[in-house]
């Protein structure tokens, strides 16, 4: 995959009448799209349809990146793909030239995750020790917790 430009301008003039589709991926280091618990390591695809419509440009895009982020519960690495689409549009003159690299880095935020779990039932850190509760159990949770502790669901052979 070639990273091209860090941002996506749209010559107005250029959309012909039956609309134009473009294929192109961003550099994600570009785009201001860090948080705190979250990076992304690989470019971002993008495939936009364009059309335009009297002075109003409409352009459909299909976003797809993979996540790296840190569990909320254990702290733990782990990557996820994140897919959204996203419909813009714009007034415009027949000479403008639109830039929407701020609306898609936009679209990219509100598609993240907000509390990056590992997985749904990831258990956490003990509170008192620290302990990784996912890979093992510690003397701390017998009071704290109620009923048989989970067990992993595995596809099991009906005996
Ligand atoms: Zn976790
Ligand atoms: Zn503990």
């Amino acid at each position: 995959m070639v990273v091209e430009a860090s941002i996506m301008k749209i010559h107005v003039n250029r959309i012909p009448f039956e609309g134009l589709r473009e294929e192109t991926t961003y550099d994600p280091a570009l785009l201001d799209l860090k948080r705190r618990d979250l990076q992304l390591q690989e470019p971002i695809a993008l495939s936009a349809f364009i059309t335009k419509a009297e002075d109003e440009l409409v352009v459909q895009a299909d976003i797809a990146c993979r996540l790296h982020l840190s569990c909320a519960r254990c702290l733990g690495a782990f990557d996820s793909p994140l897919r959204t689409s996203a419909m813009l549009t714009y007034h415009v003159r027949p000479t403008d030239v639109v830039d929407i690299t701020e609306d898609l880095r936009q679209e990219i935020i509100l598609a993240y995750p907000m509390i990056p779990l590992c997985r749904r039932t990831c258990k956490g850190l003990c509170p008192a020790c620290g302990q990784n509760l996912n890979l093992q159990a510690c003397p701390h949770q017998k009071e704290s917790r109620d009923g048989p502790p989970e067990t992993e669901t595995q596809s099991s052979p009906a005996r």
